[in-house]
């Protein structure tokens, strides 16, 4: 079949390698794709927000199947629309991509169907916001109603802290996104991400990641989208990941599908493992990036079958196999990453990187200029390694990042260390 996959980050370029590899991929076009992508199809320059074009360029190409990476499309009813010309499409309607799109959409969710999350309650009004903060006192979490880009949310200390978040937020400075505000519960615990394929009525589990946010070693400086991951998250145990299949996700898409907006794609459940159990931070309603890069390697089985029976519904007759092999990512980014960046500089080494075993090097901001590989964004690349622990893939990323050139970027030292620590007991 002809497939489409739609987006042009690290997670698309794992999701083109993915998919490429598949019996049932006849031909892999990718909007608009990257370098990275382009070794696994053709990448076609289209504008993603103009459904229309989208659909005629579906009809044109024959494509029979639409995979869609990013959020902002699904927020915007791509799906939908895909869905209506009578095009499949993989990943959650405008309806459900709520539960990313609308943090107190989520939260009202969890409380209607007994789902673990920290207590809150949502606020229009800066001034009663700021009551029920002094009623509570700090730490406290503050967080814009909306999709913010990363920068949606104020883990405040001092309820001064939580007051210029408000006054932030509903004053407008993170546009509509940020006029309601949700405030929640500090809650104390380790950080997994839980990801689930679901059709709607079946949740399958599709893999637990660690990732680290912060830019600076130490897990310290400002929040970024994304600086590595690695898969498994030992701390997710079985029981913890069963707990979390029949606590949060089932009870989920079982409250979707009562309100009769079906719940179809992965769902990506941030979690707080807390002394009372998991409890759910955020979802996502998307494959994560950069933890997509340490799930896919690790995938044996079929993608496209897995999508395609999400998409129809039959998600129970499928059982996924995995390696037992450990995942790692570091995400190697251009200097003043999160803030301002310079695009232009020149990479060498990707294909020494790759060379050595068990090494995938995925493109993020990378553009491809006649034989060169260019820096175009922030996160640029993510260079990822399997083995047999933690401990080796990470041992095996660092080589493969000492392998490429390119003084401009930078990447954390430490991705993976608390695994790391864990694994040595
Ligand atoms: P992402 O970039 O992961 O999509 P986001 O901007 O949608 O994040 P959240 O994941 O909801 O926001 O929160 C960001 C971070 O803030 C979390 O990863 C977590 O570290 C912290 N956080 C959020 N809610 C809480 C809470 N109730 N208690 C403690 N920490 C929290």
């Amino acid at each position: 079949m002809n497939i489409l996959l739609i987006g042009s980050g690290g997670r698309e370029h794992a999701l083109a390698w993915s998919l490429s590899a598949s019996a049932l991929c006849d031909r892999l076009l990718i909007a608009p794709g990257n370098p990275g992508t382009a070794q696994h199809g053709t990448n076609v320059p289209l504008d993603v927000t103009d459904h229309a074009a989208l659909i005629a360029f579906c009809r044109a190409e024959n494509v029979d199947f639409v995979v869609v990476g990013p959020e902002a499309p699904l927020v915007a009813g791509l799906v939908d629309d895909l869905r209506a010309a009578g095009i499949k499409a993989f990943g959650p309607s405008k309806a459900a991509a709520q539960l990313e799109g609308s943090k107190a959409f989520t939260k009202d969710l969890c409380a209607e169907f007994d789902i673990p999350t920290a207590a809150y309650r949502r606020f229009t009004d800066a001034q009663a916001a700021k009551a029920y903060i002094r009623e509570h006192g700090a730490p406290i979490v503050v967080k814009a109603d909306g999709l913010a880009a990363g920068k949606g949310v104020v883990v405040a200390t001092s309820l001064e802290e939580a007051d210029a978040a408000i006054e932030m937020m509903i004053g407008g400075g993170l546009g509509a996104a940020g006029a309601e505000v949700v405030i929640e519960a500090f809650l104390e615990g380790e950080e997994a991400s839980f990801f689930a394929l679901c059709d709607g009525t079946t949740a399958i589990p599709l893999g637990t990641a660690q990732d680290h946010k912060r830019v600076f070693d130490g897990d310290e400086g400002p929040n970024t989208g994304g600086m590595g991951a690695y898969s498994p998250a030992a701390v997710l145990t079985p029981e913890l990941q069963a707990r979390a299949m029949r606590e949060i996700i089932e009870p989920t898409l079982a409250g979707m599908r009562a309100r009769g907006t079906p719940y179809t794609g992965v769902l990506y459940a941030g979690l707080m493992l807390t002394k009372d159990g998991p409890q759910l931070i955020e979802y996502n309603a998307r494959f994560g990036d950069p933890e997509t890069q340490v799930l896919l390697p690790r995938l044996k089985s079929d993608l496209v079958t897995a999508l395609l029976a999400a998409c129809d519904g039959v998600l129970n007759n499928i059982s996924l196999q995995w390696t037992n092999e450990a995942a790692l990512t570091v995400v190697m980014a251009a200097k003043g990453y999160p803030g301002t960046v310079e695009k232009g500089s020149e990479i060498r080494g990707i294909d020494k990187a790759e060379a050595l075993e068990g090494v995938i090097v995925f493109h993020a901001g990378t553009k491809q200029d006649g034989d060169k590989i260019l820096a175009n964004g922030g996160r640029v690349l993510n260079v990822t390694a399997l083995g047999r622990t933690i401990a080796e893939a990470q041992a095996r990323a660092y080589e493969a990042v000492s392998k490429i050139d390119w003084p401009e970027g930078f990447c954390r030292r430490d991705i993976g260390w608390r695994a790391v620590a864990r694994e040595r007991g």
